[in-house]
């Protein structure tokens, strides 16, 4: 099995972090690739799940699809009115998921960026909120209608609150639907939310949550509506997020996996980057000269080693 530790820079801070670190896993007797990614604070508890989904894109293990392409969103950080309009504009994409509750600005911030984006989609596009958890409850419950109002009508409003009980209890008090995103980190907690009924929408993430065939008996699972979003991953890492998209057996909404451009660079001979906000759907090849020149230095490529030692020893796979 070849490992190949990446290091690519990102276009803006995000999550925190300005470089994104990761490790490909290749089996030559296969042609199979997986990325292997989880953020550097995880144990090696959180970072097993990860491992699997790598493992599985390595074996090319993944269900049949069911449809070529998947629809994805456009996202907005948390930008001035008119630098908003830009992006959405230059995204074409049909769905924008907008950032809101940022620290430091106000709501009527969050309304100006919602009207512009209103303006830049038309009234056929689709406008999605993300407040990270930053909210309380009763914060949630008054803003929601005020963003719904701005924005011409909200898809929905992802994590307005962080913890679970909360997303049950804002879910409760506003008609706009809520997903859950960070309340879904680890294989237990998609029950979770269904059994509190917290949220109508999950979002799933496959390392976090092992692959994406246990994705996709989550999915079963649950009954809700899904969306699949990246963990800023390389068209690697994309891809198997695609293969879950792919293969569910209903697509209601636009998915998170167009972040892709978030990067600097990337390891694939064609990145995976939405066309007519829609990412293909089929085999990702390795652009060998881009594996080489994103290498990570040798002290960073002996840490992700020691990592990859330490969680499968931790439990064999
Ligand atoms: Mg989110």
């Amino acid at each position: 099995m070849e490992q190949h530790v990446f290091s690519i820079p990102m276009r803006t801070r995000f999550r925190g972090i300005t470089v994104r670190e990761g490790m490909l896993l290749h089996d030559p007797a296969t042609g199979g690739w997986g990325e292997w990614s989880p953020f550097l604070e995880y144990d090696e508890e959180v970072a097993r799940p990860w491992l699997q989904c790598a493992l599985e894109a390595m074996r090319g293990d993944w269900p049949m699809p069911v449809r070529d392409t998947v629809p994805v969103n456009v996202t907005v950080p948390a930008v001035d009115a008119e630098r908003a309009h830009a992006i959405v504009t230059a995204g074409g994409c049909r769905t924008a998921k907008v950032k809101v509750a940022e620290p430091g600005q106000s709501l009527a911030d969050d309304e100006a960026r919602l009207e512009a984006v209103r303006d830049a989609l038309g009234p056929g596009g689709l406008v999605r909120i993300d407040a990270n958890g930053a909210w309380d409850v009763d914060t949630a419950v008054a803003a929601l209608p005020r963003l719904d109002r701005a924005a011409g009508g909200l898809e929905y409003a992802e994590q307005p609150v962080a913890s679970v009980e909360d997303l049950a209890l804002v879910r409760r008090r506003v008609a706009v639907p809520i997903a859950a995103d960070e309340s879904i980190r680890r294989a237990a907690d998609p029950y979770r939310v269904r059994d509190l009924e917290a949220a109508d929408i999950a979002v799933l993430k496959v390392q976090p949550l092992g692959g994406v065939r246990n994705c996709l008996r989550i999915a079963e699972e649950i009954g809700l509506p899904v969306v699949v979003s990246s963990a800023l991953e390389t068209s690697f890492g994309i891809a198997a997020g695609v293969a879950l998209a792919a293969a569910l057996p209903e697509l209601p909404h636009a998915c998170g996996l167009a972040t892709v451009q978030l990067l600097t660079d990337d390891v694939a001979a064609h990145p995976l980057l939405p066309v007519d906000g829609a990412l293909p759907v089929g085999p990702v090849h390795a652009d060998r000269a881009a594996i080489a020149r994103l290498a990570a230095d040798p002290q960073r490529t002996a840490h992700w080693q020691a990592r990859l030692d330490r969680v499968r020893q931790d439990q064999p796979l």
